[in-house]
């Protein structure tokens, strides 16, 4: 079944994120995908995919998903924070994680993980 899937990556994280997009472009390619404006625009680049880009993360892209997760728009978060710069939209960051949880929404942080969760959506 088609899901909607929320895409995030940190600066640092964008590389890492778009070679594992590029790496699952066939099953990412079978659901609809979202990601804050820069995130998007790099995986859009990698893959050729498709993809409804937000505004950028700093800017509220991150609140956009936040909101559709609390909408029950959002199936599963992918969101590679980056666990070693500090970050200016630190506060959105929390707001988004913590609405991941709240909401019971699958949430990968990392490659490992979101390639399990892929394969079981
Ligand atoms: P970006 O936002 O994809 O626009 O860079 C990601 C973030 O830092 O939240």
């Amino acid at each position: 079944m088609k899901k909607t899937i929320g895409l995030v990556a940190h600066d640092q994280k964008k590389p890492d994120l778009a070679d594992w997009a590029a790496h699952h472009r066939q099953a990412l390619g079978q659901h609809i995908l979202c990601a804050t404006g820069t995130t998007g625009g790099v995986i859009e680049k990698a893959t050729g995919l498709e993809i409804n880009l937000l505004k950028s993360g700093p800017l509220g892209g991150d609140a956009q998903l936040g909101a559709m997760i609390a909408e029950q728009r959002l199936d599963v978060l992918i969101f590679f924070i980056d666990p070693l710069s500090a970050l200016p939209h630190d506060v959105d960051v929390k707001a988004l994680t913590r609405l991941a949880i709240l909401y019971n929404v699958p949430f990968a942080c990392n490659r490992a993980t979101a390639t399990a969760v892929l394969k079981h959506i």
